[in-house]
């Protein structure tokens, strides 16, 4: 028999090595990005059309190749970044695999163009799939420019693998936050066919946080440093109360590489031990410096894993720095002035911003402790129930109530009646029945929601002022995604100037704000997304039950109690909360004759 192994041509091995590093526009995004950087680049401006998909360009200002290395960088393999295996424990830079220009160059149509500040003339090539179609001197700026065009062209299974626009523009937008807080010297700005999404200036760590994630985050920055002979931890983190309902931006550099690390996140949240209510997460951005030698990048093609040699210490410094910067913000001696807004716009001319929004910090935080610890009082039964404010029941409007007869005919079945503030407790013809109050109304909302959803058409209650809401660029894209179905559930807004809305109506029944409902629907549905994977409306309706449902602790008034009750057994699957949690059980009367041992 013939030998029948061969190597396979540069092309093929090329493409096949784009499966792992270029999955989609963004990771090309991360790759050329971070070429520039490599660079020494000072100034990076990224175009996208299509979101990326057909064309993406990275023009820095960065050190250029020659001719021949601009030659040699489409190499598979190639790189300027190390030589030895040594140099894969000192690495300073973010590429060293020499597989991206090789890899996305297989997959695009891809164009060249790069000069060195000594040179006169630059370099450009044209390649597409891999074959180099053209190389010519041209005239061009210092540093190197790249264009990726109709990524995926010809593996049109990848092609059509890709999502809606939005959804890519939103993986490109986060790739670009991170690089663009890991660098807050370097100017990046960030165009989406013509519309320029970011330009940020080159600026102290804060303030890129406020020209990234918006002004509201101008107060909430608390200032966290601390370091150790084996590593420095520096950044911020955002108050407690200022927490959200998702992980979003949360984000730990490594000798300021993106990373994800949920031992480093429990790190962060332990550290906030007390301070967050339930399922909030604070925001933090946190750079961790550690001699490369203690770390292993090389786990994962896209190096958004590494490995320390010792996680705990690196765990306990990070820990400590995020105490103590919530300590020493929680002392701060400034705090009975801070309460008075004129006193703060007085001191914040005299003193550095940073130390404003430390100070700012300060107070919001004491006031978020005493909150707590106010709590501890209110969960205490008995005596201190009786000072409980009675909260009138007006969080909800229920759009169906009883008539007369219905309403005769459920006291016949016996005595409704709110336990706890948590249960309601009925009985049936079996026994007693106890109900999950917040389950039970997920559920009547869930399916309630879902039919609005199905039909398309769902009312709206008109607001007497509209109002704006400004969005991040991220979660501006995903409204753009979900438009039609917030418009089926009741919503009703328009774009109102870049990445805001005007909202006009919220679903008909939803009693809050139309701007804490909509912000809190956007909130719970990445939430959910990224805790369970749910058809698109499921989701949305989940989310918006979510938000709207009676709470566990809510005191009802019976006709809600009632209302619930009717809508449970109303449902098409009365026994679970659309999450699966059960909503009520039966205490069977045998099981009460039994303990009465009769
Ligand atoms: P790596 O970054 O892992 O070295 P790449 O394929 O991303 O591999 O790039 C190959 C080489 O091309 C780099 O090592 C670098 O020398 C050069 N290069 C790529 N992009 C740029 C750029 N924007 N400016 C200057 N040189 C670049
Ligand atoms: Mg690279």
């Amino acid at each position: 028999m013939p030998d029948i192994i061969h190597l396979l041509p540069d092309s093929i091995a090329n493409q096949i090595a784009a499966g792992e590093v270029v999955q989609r526009p963004a990771s090309a995004v991360k790759e050329l990005m971070e070429n520039s950087l490599d660079a020494g680049a000072t100034s990076i401006k990224l175009i996208v059309k299509e979101a990326g998909k057909s064309l993406i360009q990275v023009i820095d200002n960065g050190m250029g190749m020659s001719e021949t290395d601009a030659r040699m960088s489409l190499e598979r393999h190639a790189t300027s970044k190390i030589r030895t295996t040594d140099d894969l424990f000192r690495l300073r830079t973010m590429g060293f695999r020499g597989e991206a220009l090789a890899s996305i160059a297989a997959v695009s149509q891809f164009e060249l163009k790069t000069r060195q500040a000594h040179q006169e003339l630059g370099t450009q090539i044209l390649v597409e799939a891999s074959e180099i179609k053209n190389q010519a001197p041209v005239a061009c700026e210092k540093g190197t420019s790249i264009s990726v065009k109709n990524l995926f062209y010809n593996i049109p299974a990848r092609r059509n693998f890709l999502k809606a626009n939005p959804v890519e523009m939103r993986h490109i937008i986060e790739e670009f936050q991170r690089l663009a807080l890991a660098h807050p010297h370097v100017a990046f700005v960030l165009y989406h066919s013509d519309d320029v999404i970011y330009d940020l200036a080159p600026s102290k760590l804060s303030q890129r946080i406020v020209s990234l994630f918006g002004k509201s985050f101008q107060g909430q920055l608390a200032a966290c440093q601390e370091e150790t002979a084996l590593v420095k931890v520096a950044g911020y983190i955002g108050r407690p109360e200022s927490a959200r309902k998702t992980r979003g931006e949360q984000f730990i550099f490594v000798n300021h590489r993106y990373i994800r690390n949920n031992y480093l996140n429990h790190a962060v949240t332990s550290a906030f031990e007390g301070l967050l209510t339930d399922n909030s997460y604070p925001f933090y951005v946190l750079f961790v410096e550690i001699d490369p030698k203690h770390i292993d990048v090389n786990v994962h093609p896209t190096k958004t894993e590494i490995k320390f040699d010792d996680e705990r210490a690196v765990y306990a410094v990070v820990k400590a720095a995020v105490k103590l910067a919530l300590g020493k913000h929680n002392l701060a001696p400034a705090i009975d002035f801070m309460a008075d807004i004129n006193i703060v716009n007085k001191l914040s001319q005299n003193i550095s911003n940073e130390q404003y929004f430390n100070e700012q910090f300060s107070s919001s935080l004491n006031r978020s402790s005493l909150q707590n610890w106010e709590k501890l009082f209110e969960d205490t039964p008995s005596e201190s129930k009786l000072f409980q404010k009675t909260e009138p029941a007006n969080t909800l409007r229920f759009e169906s109530s009883l008539n007369r007869q219905e309403v005769e005919e459920k006291q016949d079945t016996g005595a409704v009646f709110q336990l706890q503030h948590k249960y309601i407790i009925r009985s049936a013809r079996t026994g007693l029945m106890i109900i999950d109050q917040q389950a039970a109304h997920e559920r009547v909302l869930f399916e309630k929601y879902s039919t609005r959803l199905k039909a398309g058409a769902g009312n709206s209650q008109q607001s007497l002022f509209p109002q704006t809401i400004s969005l991040s660029p991220a979660d501006f894209a995903l409204v753009m995604e979900i438009e039609n179905e917030l418009i089926s559930l009741g919503f009703r807004f328009e774009v109102f100037g870049k990445n805001a809305l005007l909202v006009s109506g919220v679903p008909a029944g939803c009693g809050s704000s139309e701007k804490e409902l909509f912000e809190g629907l956007i909130e719970q549905f990445k939430k959910n997304q990224s805790e369970l994977e749910l058809p698109l409306r499921d989701n949305l309706a989940l989310a918006l039950a979510r938000r709207t449902s009676v709470k566990s602790g809510q005191k009802l008034a019976l006709e809600e109690i009632e209302s619930i009750v009717e809508g449970l057994f109303a449902c098409s699957k009365p026994n679970f909360s659309p999450d699966g949690r059960p909503t009520f059980f039966t205490f069977e009367t045998s099981k009460i004759e039994s303990y009465f041992t009769r």
